[in-house]
């Protein structure tokens, strides 16, 4: 296998399968590092939703 970005190959032990499908070399594994079309941000928010749904708090009577 080689990396996608610079071409190098990439023995198992340092190939790196992205989440955008290709493979990456140990310096190009990360996203910002390949121009990746995963994105991370709108896929973190969803995460982030889906921990902490809306809790609507009951407010406190007056008293
Ligand atoms: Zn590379
Ligand atoms: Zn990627």
């Amino acid at each position: 296998k080689k990396c996608f970005v610079c071409k190098k190959r990439t023995p198992l032990a340092s190939n790196f399968l992205c989440r955008c499908g290709q493979n990456f070399c140990t310096l190009h594994r990360y996203p910002e590092a390949h121009a990746c079309t995963v994105d991370y941000k709108v896929e973190g928010r969803k995460a982030l939703r889906e921990s902490h749904p809306v809790v609507t708090v009951p407010k406190l009577p007056k008293i």
